[in-house]
Formats: structure tokens, C-alpha cells, sequence
């Protein structure tokens, strides 16, 4: 049995019985034969059922938040967002699945103007999602929202932390979709994680740590599964001279302290350009000064990234860096105050790694174009933020990331119509809109002769005068300047 417990108070929030190797591969049976039935659903019958799943989701959306505030500490208004998240995510993609990914025919070419080409995105089959405890419904929906749409049967293993709120979102997808296991939901540790990689599944949808990525690439390597990989960031924002600063202060405070730091789009590093710099450290000072831990900043969910974001607070003050809000003493197991770091070197680990706590570090820099080398310079690329005027869209192109928030922070993740993911260490793929459901589905080309060939190329049968006709064509088609 795994046991989850509120990682306060270590109250029991539910148990679930943990699958071996034999279960999960006996799980990816049963979804191959659902995912036949789903598909043949087709796309309109897949989204009724997806509408009254979402209509579910968000009439019992306090239900749920309060199962993530019983079993990750999340605060309830933190929660409640993250719900509403996922059921906009789920709404979009059972809408747009038939738009997107339906059948449809391709303009002709000229060399082959006798056949018409087809389009059209076939599911994979089984899609094994695995998920993070951080965000545990918004990130696994995103997943296995597209898999679903596109016509996949999904096997789930949620994190070991949150397994009460993937039990309840698979229990209650099977209120709405009774006839066939289309989502199935598998618990334990990781090597429940590494069993579904090689259950048979056709693809896998990882949220996780770039280190665990890596091994889910490699057991997936084996059998050639297609990954999905939503790793870990070091988000930035930059301020420019004609931001507002007291905006930027709250969208960066927000941005860095909400779900206590443990996003993976959080913001965890600001550039403010030399003019604003000053304004900027004490508008998010008292911003951030008043933020209570307990029901604003819930306790850090794993207990052993308190020993991380410690080691990242330590390293910074010995590197030369000062806490102005918090610091040293901001641990204090299970929860962490609000920090604000000035002065931290680029080589200090809270700017290079991952801290995943309500932790800012705010670095002086000459101009926009500083604040863009030293945002790029880690290995991590998911999201980020740019607040100004004149050049904050030239700013936010260039920003080395999947995503970016120009005048917010993290608002790309609630938007439907817009892809998620990121570059480097962050990963590749990518979840929501239109490429997160392609994402779930195989592209298959089709051509249908529709009468004979007027310059038969492709066939021994072509003569020579033939082979000189494609000859001139293929000049005046393409050969002008
Ligand atoms: P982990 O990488 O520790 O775990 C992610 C999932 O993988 C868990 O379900 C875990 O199971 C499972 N797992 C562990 N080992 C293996 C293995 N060998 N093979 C297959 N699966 C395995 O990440 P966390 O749960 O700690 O989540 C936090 C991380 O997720 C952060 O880096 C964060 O940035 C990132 N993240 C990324 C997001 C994105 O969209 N880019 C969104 C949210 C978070 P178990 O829990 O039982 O160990």
C-alpha cells in the first residue's frame, strides 16, 4: 500500500494499493482494447464524453482541492486555480481534436496532379502519462487531455505524493465513461514510472525532473517509444527601464512565491535593468514581506528539496549575495519564508539549478540585452517573463525558453490555444493547443490516384520522351529565378 500524508502534519490523506510490473503491463493490455472501443467513438463521440468530464471536473472543482490541500499542502485558492487550469485545458482540447486532427485533403501538386493527397492523425493506441506531485491535476490533464482527444486510452501513474488526486481523476472519468478502462491510473514509486515505459505503451508523457527524464528516455530507448518530456526550469524575468514596477513586483512575486516556489514555471531569477533596479528590490521586498506562511506559502511538498533550497540560500550568502527578505533562517521545516537574494554571483547554484522554493534572486544589469545573456545562461529553457514597453515583445522572442509572459508571469500556462513546453534541459514536445493534440497523434499520409499518370515518373513504364517532358516541367516549374 502507499500511504500519502499531508506533508505538515503527516495526517494519512488516503491509501492506494501499489502495482507491480505484472499489473502495469496487465493495464496496457486492458487500455489497448479501451483505446479500440474510444477510437471508435470518433471525435464527436469522445468529445461529448470529455465535455461531461470537464462539466464534472468543474461542478466538484473545491472536491479536488481540497484532496491536492490534504495530500500536498497546497492552499486552497492555489488549488482552485490549478483545477480551473486543467478543466480550460481539457474544455480546449475536446473541442478542437476534430478541427485539428481530422481527416482532410492536401492542395495537388503539379508532378503528381493525377493522385489527391489525404491527411489525417491517427491515435497512437496507449499513451502512459507520469506525472509530478506539484501540480497534480494541471500537469497530468495536459497530457492526458491531448491523448485523450486525439482517441488514446491513457495509463496514469501519478506521483507518489499526490496518488489520492490521480485515483480521483481517473474514478471520476470513469463516472462519465463506464463502459471501457480508457483511464487507468497505476501507483507506486518510481520503478512503477520505469514499468510503464516498458508495458507496450506507444508513447510516454513525462512531467518530471530533467533527472528522471533521462531515465525514462532511456528505458523508453529499448523499444523506440516516443517521449514527451516536460522537465524542470530557472525561469527569469527581466524588467526593463519602461516597465511598470510595481506590476512587475507583484507578477514576479506571484510568479516565484506561488505553490511555495514549487512550479516548474516559476519565476526563480530577476534582471532589472540598472534605472529600475532599485524601485524594483523594494516593491517586491514588501510585496513578498507580507506573504504568511501557512496559508499563502503551503509547506514544501518533499521534505528532501528543503535540503536543496537551504544549500541554494547558503551558497548564495557565501558567495557574496544578501538576503534582503528572508535568508538563512527562512527554512524552518516544513516551510519556507519568502526569500529575496541581491547580489548573487552567475556562478551560485540558486542562478544555475533548480531551487523549487518561494526564493527570488534579483541581479542589477546594464540594459536589456545583459539581462537577456545572463536570463539564457543555463542549461534549463521553459518559460519566462519580460516586463516593458518600446521592446518587450523583441525582449520575449529572444529569450532562450518555450514560453514567455510579457507584462505577467506564467499566463501561457492557462491558455488552451497555446503550446506548452520548453528547449534544453527543460525538454522537448510539447503539451496544449493544437501541437499538444498533434502531439498525441501519428500524421498519416495517404495519396489516391485519381486517373492516369501525365508525366509518369514514378514507373518503369516511362519513356524517353517522357523523362525529358518532366525534364522541361521541372524547369519551368522551379528552375526561374
Ligand atoms: P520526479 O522526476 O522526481 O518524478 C516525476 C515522476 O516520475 C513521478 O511520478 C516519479 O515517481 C516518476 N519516476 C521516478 N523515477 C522514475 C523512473 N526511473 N522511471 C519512470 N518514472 C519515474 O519529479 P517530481 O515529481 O519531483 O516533480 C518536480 C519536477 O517536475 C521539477 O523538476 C519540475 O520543474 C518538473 N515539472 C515540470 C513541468 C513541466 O511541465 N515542464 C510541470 C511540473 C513539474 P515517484 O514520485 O514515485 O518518484
Amino acid at each position: 500500500m502507499l500511504i500519502s500524508t499531508h506533508p505538515a502534519t503527516g495526517k494519512e490523506a488516503g491509501r492506494v494499493p501499489v502495482a507491480d510490473a505484472a499489473a502495469v503491463e496487465a493495464a496496457t493490455a486492458r487500455a489497448r482494447e479501451a483505446a479500440r472501443w474510444w477510437q471508435s467513438l470518433g471525435f464527436d463521440g469522445r468529445k461529448e464524453r470529455l465535455m461531461r468530464w470537464r462539466s464534472l471536473l468543474a461542478r466538484r472543482v473545491e472536491e479536488v482541492a481540497e484532496l491536492t490541500g490534504l495530500e500536498a499542502g497546497k492552499p486552497h485558492a492555489d488549488a482552485v486555480v490549478e483545477a480551473a487550469g486543467a478543466v480550460e485545458h481539457l474544455d480546449w482540447m475536446a473541442r478542437h481534436a476534430k478541427r485539428v486532427l481530422g481527416p482532410r485533403r492536401t492542395a495537388t501538386r503539379l508532378l503528381l496532379m493525377e493522385h489527391t493527397g489525404h491527411l489525417e492523425y491517427q491515435p497512437y493506441g496507449v499513451v502512459g502519462v507520469i506525472g509530478p506531485w506539484n501540480y497534480p491535476i494541471l500537469t497530468p490533464m495536459g497530457s492526458i487531455a491531448g491523448a485523450l482527444s486525439a482517441g488514446n486510452a491513457v495509463v496514469f501513474k501519478p506521483s507518489e505524493y499526490t496518488p489520492i488526486v490521480g485515483q480521483w481523476l481517473a474514478d471520476t472519468f470513469a463516472e462519465v465513461v463506464p463502459e471501457q478502462p480508457v483511464l487507468q491510473v497505476v501507483h507506486g514509486l518510481g520503478d512503477v514510472g520505469a514499468a510503464l515505459c516498458r508495458s507496450g505503451v506507444n508513447k510516454i508523457a513525462f512531467t518530471g525532473s530533467t533527472a528522471t527524464a533521462k531515465k525514462v528516455l532511456a528505458a523508453c530507448a529499448d523499444n523506440l517509444v516516443p517521449t514527451v518530456i516536460e522537465a524542470g526550469g530557472k525561469d527569469a524575468i527581466i524588467v526593463d527601464d519602461d516597465a511598470d514596477v510595481d506590476a512587475a513586483a507583484e507578477a514576479a512575486v506571484w510568479g516565484a512565491m506561488t505553490n511555495a516556489g514549487q512550479t516548474c514555471i516559476g519565476i526563480e531569477r530577476a534582471y532589472a535593468v540598472a534605472p529600475v533596479y532599485d524601485a524594483f528590490v523594494a516593491a517586491v521586498v514588501e510585496k513578498a514581506g507580507k506573504l504568511r506562511t501557512g496559508d499563502q506559502i503551503g509547506p514544501i511538498t518533499m521534505p528532501r528539496q528543503l535540503d536543496i533550497i537551504r544549500e541554494h540560500i547558503d551558497d548564495a550568502l557565501a558567495k557574496g549575495g544578501r538576503a534582503v527578505l528572508g535568508g538563512a533562517e527562512a527554512v524552518q521545516p516544513p516551510y519556507v519564508a519568502p526569500t529575496v537574494l541581491v547580489d548573487v554571483p552567475a556562478d551560485a547554484r540558486g542562478i544555475r539549478e533548480e531551487t523549487f522554493g518561494p526564493t527570488l534572486t534579483i541581479t542589477k544589469v546594464a540594459d536589456a540585452e545583459e539581462a537577456l545573456q545572463q536570463a539564457n545562461g543555463t542549461s534549463y529553457g521553459l518559460g519566462g517573463a519580460v516586463f516593458g514597453k518600446r521592446n518587450a515583445i523583441r525582449i520575449a522572442r529572444r529569450l532562450r525558453s518555450g514560453m514567455v509572459a510579457v507584462n505577467g508571469t506564467l499566463t501561457f500556462s492557462g491558455m488552451g490555444n497555446l503550446p506548452f513546453g520548453g528547449v534544453g534541459d527543460s525538454g522537448f514536445g510539447r503539451i496544449h493547443g493544437e501541437d499538444g493534440l498533434r502531439e498525441f497523434a501519428r500524421p498519416k499520409a495517404i495519396t489516391v490516384r485519381r486517373g492516369p499518370s501525365l508525366l509518369p515518373a514514378m514507373t518503369f513504364e516511362r519513356t524517353p520522351g517522357q523523362v525529358a517532358t518532366i525534364i522541361r516541367a521541372l524547369k519551368i516549374l522551379y528552375g526561374r529565378r
